[in-house]
């Protein structure tokens, strides 16, 4: 028995996705972020569909991650974005991923364990060029690059950085952040002899910066359907268009008539002003439909959307369906997704949270029964 809230995704739709970025990203490669459950769709699923798209790598946070793709058969590189500590090399030299180094201390111990397995291992090293964040300051970059070079077992693979703004087709910093990339990796032409993968864009650089792409990109909130600068993204982009690919539902528990003048569930946060017509659905903040949705959301049932009114609670929200037509208990309601014409988006949602797609659909996704269809 299943419940009655369920996250349906798209294969259709990620593949979709996968080849407009394919498109954008001309000659290079395409590195999928499956990271947080494939943003709430799924970190297998997705990475099996991506890999048969012709997907070069992938990208997760953990190394635990990266086991559950291999577990999984997944062969190509996974690379493990958020870094290593010593506690987790072991096992990440067994599952064959690829760390990307922040910092030079834990190349001596990695060689040691690839050179016990047997194995030249690749790594990749990660750059701050502006970001902020975590990585190689330019400064630091070739005395490590020369530590991995004189490392028994390993290999430079690559050279990343990420870019803070790139969701910002105004801001200059994505082209300073890309110069700043590409004058500390120069250094690297004569220092190495094989091939290094320089990687930076991630959706937004994919789509709005240019000379980004180099020799990999890594899109995530794209391949899921969806513009890293959200609603504004869509209404300029140019077809073809991304498609959604999650769709999350319910149905109607329950339809009851209430007169006007009542006060509606926890603290009577909504007091109806004519007789109401209310639909009751079993979903909550347990499923990701979270509190700050309290008489801003609004949903679809049978076509036309609908408010949410009163506090949503852990596992019941209300619905005024009066203005509707006739409304049963077991119709379908759409929470995320379309119904007929009307649709309702991550990027809606995310607007009455006062926050972005990428949390609407981690939530959404990873809190409900999610199954993949066509
Ligand atoms: C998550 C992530 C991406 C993907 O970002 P999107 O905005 O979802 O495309 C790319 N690179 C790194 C390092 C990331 O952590």
């Amino acid at each position: 028995m299943r419940s009655l809230n369920r996250v349906t995704i798209s294969r259709a739709a990620l593949i979709h996705n996968f080849s407009v970025c394919r498109q954008l990203a001309g000659g290079a490669a395409i590195l999928p972020l499956v990271k947080a459950d494939g943003y709430g769709h799924g970190l297998i699923d997705c990475a099996r569909v991506f890999a048969e798209q012709g997907a070069a790598a992938f990208g997760v946070a953990e190394v635990v991650e990266g086991m559950r793709l291999r577990q999984a058969g997944i062969t190509q590189p996974v690379l493990i974005l958020a870094g290593v500590i010593p506690q987790t090399l072991s096992a990440l030299v067994e599952a064959d991923l690829t760390p990307v180094l922040v910092e030079r201390s834990m190349v001596a111990e990695l060689s040691r364990l690839a050179g016990l397995s047997g194995k030249k291992l690749a790594v990749h090293l990660k750059l701050d060029a502006g970001m902020g964040r975590q990585g190689l300051l330019p400064e630091d970059f070739i005395a490590t690059v020369q530590a991995v070079q004189g490392a028994e077992h390993l290999y430079l693979g690559g050279v990343m950085a990420h870019l803070p703004m790139a969701d910002d087709r105004q801001s200059v910093n994505s082209a300073e952040v890309l110069r700043t990339f590409v004058d500390t990796t120069n250094q690297l032409s004569g220092l190495i002899k094989g091939k290094c993968c320089l990687h930076l864009a991630n959706s937004g650089g994919l789509f709005y910066v240019a000379g980004a792409r180099l020799d990999m990109v890594r899109p995530g909130i794209a391949l899921y359907g969806y513009y890293p600068d959200g609603a504004a993204g869509k209404t300029v982009a140019t077809p073809p268009l991304l498609q959604p690919a999650m769709r999350f539902t319910s149905r109607v528990l329950q339809v009851r008539e209430v007169p006007a003048g009542r006060g509606l569930g926890y603290s009577h946060l909504f007091t109806t002003i004519r007789p109401t017509t209310l639909a009751v659905i079993p979903v909550g903040y347990d499923d990701g439909y979270l509190r700050i949705l309290t008489n801003r959301a609004q949903v679809l049932v049978n076509g036309p959307r609908a408010p949410v009114v009163g506090r949503i609670s852990m596992n019941l929200s209300l619905v005024d369906v009066t203005a509707l037509g006739p409304v049963q208990p077991g119709d379908e309601v759409v929470l995320l997704g379309r119904q007929g014409a009307e649709e309702i988006t991550a990027d809606d949602i995310a607007a009455w949270m006062g926050t972005i797609n990428y949390e609407v659909l981690c939530l959404l996704g990873n809190l409900n029964d999610r199954e993949m269809v066509d």
